[in-house]
C-alpha cells in the first residue's frame, strides 16, 4: 500500500494528512503532498491508463482519477468526489503559430473542464480531502475562478461553500457561476490579496477547510494535468509548457507533475516550463530578475486579466523550485500583447480567458526579443490555455468594439476613461436597418475580400 504525508518544501517536517495544515508548524513554510510509493511499472501503468479510457466508472473517466496511481492520498475509491474534470482537447492553432513566429504550435485547453477552468482538476482533489477530513464546509479567496469550481464541488459533495471575492473585480461569468451554484459569496471591499489574508485568518478559527491553491491537495489534482498532457501525446515530451502565472499554483503544480514523471521513471527529460506575468501583476517576473531571489518582490497588482491579478502569490517559492527543476524562465507582457494574443487565439476557433492569452503573448515576446533565454522556431511548444472564452465575455465585446480601456468604470455605459486599448483585431457587430438590399450588399462586399481560391 502506498502512503500519503505532508512535508515542508523548506525544512523537509513531517506531517500526517489526517489534519488540516496548509504550512509547516516549525518554519511556517508551505507543505508538498509527497508519498511513499510500492514500485512502480511506468510502461504498465501507462497501458492501464490507457485501458480506463474504455471504462464506464467515473473515477476511470475522470482526467484526474484516472491516474490516480500518483496521487494515493484518497484512502478508499468511495472519498473521491469528481464530476468528472480532465480530459481537456489538445488542440493545434495554426494561426496562433504564425502569430508568434513559430512553426507549429499546440495548446490543452483547460477550458473545457465542467466549470470552465483549470480549476476544476485540483478542486476534484481538494474537496475529496474535505471529504476526509469530515469537513461540512469549505472556504476560498478567489479572483473567480477558484469560487466557480469550489462552489461547484461542494454542491456535488453537499458541503457549503463560502467564498471571498474582490468586489467588482470578478468577471460575470465567474460570478453568475458561484451565486447558481449556492455558495455564500461574500465581497470584500479590497482586492485578492486583502481576501485572501482574511480566509487565512478565518478559516481556521472556525474550522473550515481552505482551498485556495495553499492548500496541498489542490495541487496534487492540477499536477494531473502535466500526465494527462503526456499520455495524450504518447508520451512525447514537449520542449516547451508555458502558463500564466497568478497566484503561481499552477505552475508549481505542473513541475511537482513533471519532476515526479521523471523521478519516477515515466519520462527521459522534462520540459522546461515558461511562467507569463502580466507587466502589472509580476511579482514572480521582478523576483526572478532581482539581486535577492530569496524574498519576493510583492507589488500592487493592476491588470484587466482579473484571474491573474496578484501582487503577493501564495505559492511563489514553489514556482520558483519548478523554474529549477525545469530549467523555465519567467517572462512579462503587457495589457495590448495581451489583448491581441487573445484574439488571436479567437482567430484559431479556439478563445479564452485575457490570464489564459499570456501565454501566446508570451512567446511571441521571447521570440522578438534579444532575451538571455530565447526561444528558436522550431521548438514543440504547448501552452497552456486556463480558462474558457465565456466566462468574461465584457472583455472580448469591449475589444471587439473598440472601448476597452485600461482603466474603466463603468455605469451601464462608460462614464471615465483612460489608455485605450488598440481593438487591433477587432470584429465589431454592424448595426444595419432591416432592409434586404442593404443587407446583401454588406454581405457581398464582405464575399469579395476573402482570399481568391
Ligand atoms: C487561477 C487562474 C490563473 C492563475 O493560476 P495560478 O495557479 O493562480 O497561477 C490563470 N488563468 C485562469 C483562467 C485562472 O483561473
Amino acid at each position: 500500500m502506498s502512503s500519503a504525508f505532508l512535508q515542508c518544501i523548506s525544512c523537509a517536517a513531517i506531517f500526517p494528512t489526517t489534519q488540516p495544515l496548509y504550512q509547516c508548524s516549525h518554519c511556517g513554510d508551505l507543505l508538498d503532498v509527497n508519498y511513499t510509493l510500492d514500485p512502480l511499472d511506468p510502461t504498465e501503468i501507462k497501458e492501464r491508463w490507457r485501458q480506463r479510457r474504455l471504462s464506464r466508472r467515473p473515477i476511470d473517466i475522470s482526467g484526474v482519477w484516472r491516474y490516480r496511481e500518483l496521487i494515493p492520498f484518497y484512502g478508499q475509491e468511495e472519498n473521491i468526489i469528481t464530476y468528472p474534470e480532465g480530459n481537456t482537447a489538445l488542440l493545434s492553432a495554426p494561426r496562433s503559430a504564425r502569430y508568434a513566429g513559430l512553426r507549429s504550435l499546440q495548446v490543452k485547453h483547460q477550458g473545457f473542464n465542467p466549470t470552465g477552468s483549470f480549476k476544476d482538476n485540483g478542486m476534484t482533489t481538494g474537496v475529496t480531502q474535505a471529504q476526509i477530513l469530515g469537513m461540512r464546509a469549505v472556504m476560498c479567496a478567489s479572483t473567480g475562478n477558484t469560487s466557480a469550481s469550489m462552489a461547484a464541488y461542494a454542491a456535488r459533495a453537499g458541503m457549503l461553500g463560502i467564498v471571498f471575492i474582490p468586489e467588482g473585480q470578478v468577471a460575470f461569468g465567474k460570478l453568475a457561476q458561484s451565486l447558481d451554484f449556492g455558495a455564500l459569496t461574500l465581497q470584500i471591499r479590497g482586492d485578492f490579496d486583502v481576501a485572501m489574508s482574511l480566509v487565512r485568518e478565518i478559516a481556521p478559527e472556525i474550522g473550515i477547510y481552505i482551498l485556495n491553491s495553499v492548500n496541498p491537495f489542490r495541487l496534487e489534482g492540477q499536477k494531473t494535468i502535466a500526465i494527462e498532457l503526456l499520455d495524450q501525446r504518447g508520451w512525447d515530451v514537449p520542449d516547451r509548457i508555458v502558463v500564466p502565472g497568478g497566484n503561481l499554483g499552477n505552475s508549481s503544480s505542473l513541475g511537482k507533475g513533471f519532476k515526479e514523471l521523471y523521478d519516477w521513471g515515466f519520462i527521459d527529460h522534462m520540459p522546461r516550463i515558461t511562467i507569463v506575468q502580466a507587466e502589472g501583476a509580476d511579482p514572480l517576473y521582478k523576483t526572478i530578475t532581482s539581486a535577492d531571489q530569496e524574498s519576493l518582490v510583492t507589488v500592487y497588482a493592476r491588470t484587466l486579466a482579473t484571474a491573474i491579478k496578484i501582487g503577493r502569490p501564495v505559492s511563489w517559492k514553489k514556482a520558483m523550485r519548478a523554474m529549477t527543476w525545469t530549467d523555465g524562465w519567467v517572462t512579462e507582457v503587457s495589457e495590448q500583447e495581451i489583448a491581441d494574443a487573445k484574439a488571436i487565439i479567437g482567430q484559431d476557433g479556439i478563445g479564452c480567458e485575457p490570464a489564459s492569452a499570456t501565454t501566446l503573448a508570451g512567446v511571441r515576446k521571447l521570440m522578438n526579443q534579444g532575451t538571455d533565454k530565447p526561444i528558436s522556431d522550431d521548438e514543440d511548444i504547448v501552452l497552456l490555455l486556463t480558462g474558457q472564452v465565456l466566462k468574461d465575455p465584457d472583455y472580448t465585446v469591449r475589444y471587439h468594439r473598440g472601448e476597452l480601456y485600461e482603466d474603466y468604470v463603468t455605469e451601464t455605459r462608460v462614464i471615465h476613461s483612460t489608455g485605450k486599448i488598440r481593438s487591433t483585431y477587432a470584429n465589431a457587430p454592424i448595426e444595419v436597418p432591416p432592409d434586404k438590399e442593404v443587407i446583401k450588399r454588406l454581405i457581398e462586399e464582405r464575399l469579395s475580400q476573402l482570399p481568391k481560391i
